[in-house]
Formats: C-alpha cells, structure tokens, sequence
C-alpha cells in the first residue's frame, strides 16, 4: 500500500515538503515493481521542473575531507541563496534504506539547515542500481526547488565513473605529500575532473599544499580536453578553516559558463540522457529475462556447465536467448 496519492507526492514536492520528498523518494530506491511505475508516473509529471539545477560531482578517497568540505561549501553555497541537496553514492552501503542517521552525523550542521536536503546512498543494492536510483532522487530534489544538488562518492572504483556521467561538473579532493597510487585515484577519474581541490592547506600543511598543487597544475596539462577551452583548475582549500569556497564555486561558475559556451553542457546532458535510457533498457531486459519461469535454473545449469567445459559461454547465452524469446513470443 502506497499512502500517499500520486496527486499528494506531486503538490508536496512541488512545495518543496521535505517528508514527502522523502517518501517519493524511498519509492524510487524500492525494489517492488509496484513502487517502480508508480513513481515513474510521478517523475514524468514532474519532468519540466527538473534540469534547472547545477549538478556536482565531488569525489576523494575516504578521510580526504569529503564530508567537511560539503558542509563548508553546502553553507557557502546556502549563504548566497541557493537550496542545495546532497545525495551520497557508496555501493558499500549498509545502512537501512531510507535512513539518514548516517549522513546526518557526517554533515550535523546542514542536516538541521532548512535551506539544505541530505540523502544517504540506498542500502544493498548493486552499483549500477544506486546510480540509476541516485539520478531519480537526482530529478525528485529539483522538482522540489533544490538548485544545487552535490552527488558524492566514497571513493571506491567504479562509483566515481558513476557520478561522473551523472553530473554537470565534476570535483575531486585530493591531499598533498601522498602519492597518487596511495590516494587510490586512478587515472581515468583524475582524468574526469573538472577541478581539482587539494584539501587541508592549512597549519604545517599549507607550504606541502602548494607544492602539490603545482605539481598537478603541471600533470594536468596533459590530460585530455573534455572540451577545447578548459583545462582542469587545481586549487588549495581548507573545509576545516572553510577556505577557498568561493573561490572554488567561482572556478565552478567558470566552467559552467564556458562549457555553456562551447555546448558541451548540452552535449553532455544529452548524452547522459541516452545513457540512462540504456542502462533502464538494460535493465528491464535483464530483469525479465531472470523472472522469465524456468529461465534462472537454465542459467545456473549453464553456468556448471561452462565451468566444466561441457558447452562453451557464447553456444550457452545462445541458448538462454532464445528459450526466452520463445516463451514471450
Ligand atoms: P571523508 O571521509 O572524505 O568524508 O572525510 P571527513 O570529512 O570525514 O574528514 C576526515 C578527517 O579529516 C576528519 O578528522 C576531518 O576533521 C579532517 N579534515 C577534513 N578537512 C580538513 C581540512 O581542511 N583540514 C584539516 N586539517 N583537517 C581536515
């Protein structure tokens, strides 16, 4: 049972109600079919007032400072006006869905600001599904008047590729004097960053902090262009003294302005949108392929089979396709 009416969900995120922002949203993260379609109904009603909002991506190894440059920056960004929503993604995650205890410990001061709105990653389930659910709470929390939203990542692999291709610009927080192996930066997410903010230059740190952001500024150059006229901005900050958020929100603005400029705003948005469509098209496949009757036995039955040798795994996928495409024809 669904207490709310969708007309309800509507009106309340329209009106920026926290509770039931809340609620449409752990609709969204639910596992049930149910919940799925009619929160999706919901979305698409939805759909002219989402994409209004500036999406960033901030990143950094555990213990960088994540969640103390959000609540500096989050403040800032508050202090000049602007609603900000922070929607977490760690596929590790075991907190009980909907739950924002978590959070709400990691960020105390813009947990209680009425300016701000902090969501916790979905507990147990698989990266590709946070994503997908992160991009709905994504659109659910500009519906509701949020014109910044911060996606973070613990940093663990494959979930900053994730946030990545979900936002606007993309920020990751590095620490001088520790090489970038030991940071568990790989390139490819260095690669992707927009911006690069070498946190806690402050005290006996700040002369390292410096050098280090000399040295990226120059390892940046040779880093792919994501469009011709930026290169990625290496900056110092402190979130425990709250130094250098404005002038990081000024180099955010910066690139927001020129790839407005150079299209690659819109180019990317688009290109988010087809993406997302593939992976739900990938998804819905997948999912009624394994509730497909019989087909989830077939499937373990093939998998001894090609661990045996007895049929190799392309013959076996084969195999599984086409009894499916029998049974729903
Ligand atoms: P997260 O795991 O990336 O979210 O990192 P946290 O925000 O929890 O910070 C990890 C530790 O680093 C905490 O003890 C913070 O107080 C500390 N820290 C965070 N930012 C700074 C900073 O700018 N300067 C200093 N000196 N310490 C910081």
């Amino acid at each position: 049972m669904i207490k709310y009416s969708k007309k309800e969900l509507i009106k309340g995120i329209k009106n920026s109600e926290r509770v039931l922002l809340s609620r449409a949203i752990t609709l969204a993260e639910s596992q049930k079919e149910e919940h799925r379609k009619y929160i999706h109904g919901i979305i698409e009603k939805l759909l002219p007032d989402t994409g209004k909002s500036l999406r960033i991506g901030i990143t950094g190894v555990p213990g960088v400072g994540k969640s103390t440059f959000i609540e500096s920056f989050g403040a800032y960004l508050i202090s000049l006006g602007h609603k900000v929503a922070v929607l977490t993604i760690d596929p590790s995650s075991k907190q009980s869905g909907g739950s924002i205890l978590g959070d709400k410990t990691r960020m105390p001061q813009l947990a209680l600001n009425d300016n701000a709105y902090i969501r916790p990653s979905p507990a147990g389930i698989s990266l590709g599904g946070v994503a997908g659910k992160t991009r709905e709470a994504m659109l659910l929390c500009e519906a509701a008047g949020y014109n910044i939203i911060l996606v973070e990542t613990v940093g663990v692999g494959q979930s900053e590729t994730a946030v990545s291709e979900m936002v606007d610009a993309f920020l990751l927080l590095m620490l001088s004097g520790a090489g970038d192996e030991l940071q568990g930066i790989k390139k490819g997410i260095m690669e992707s960053a927009d911006i690069i903010a070498i946190n806690k230059c402050d005290g006996d740190n700040i002369k390292k902090s410096k050098e280090a952001q000399m040295e990226y500024k120059r390892a940046v150059q040779m880093f792919p262009r994501k469009f011709e006229n930026w290169v990625t901005e290496v900056l110092t900050v402190s979130a425990l003294e709250n130094m250098g958020m404005e002038e990081i929100w000024q180099k955010i603005l910066k690139f927001e302005s020129l790839s407005k400029k150079f299209n690659h705003f819109e180019r990317n948005r688009s290109g988010q949108l087809i993406n997302w469509f593939e992976t739900e098209l990938h998804f819905l496949l997948n999912h009624h392929l394994m509730k497909t009757k019989g087909i989830q036995d077939k499937v373990k039955t093939m998998k001894s089979k090609i661990s045996k040798g007895e049929i190799s795994s392309f013959r076996a996928a084969d195999i599984i396709f086409y009894e499916f495409l029998s049974k729903v024809s």
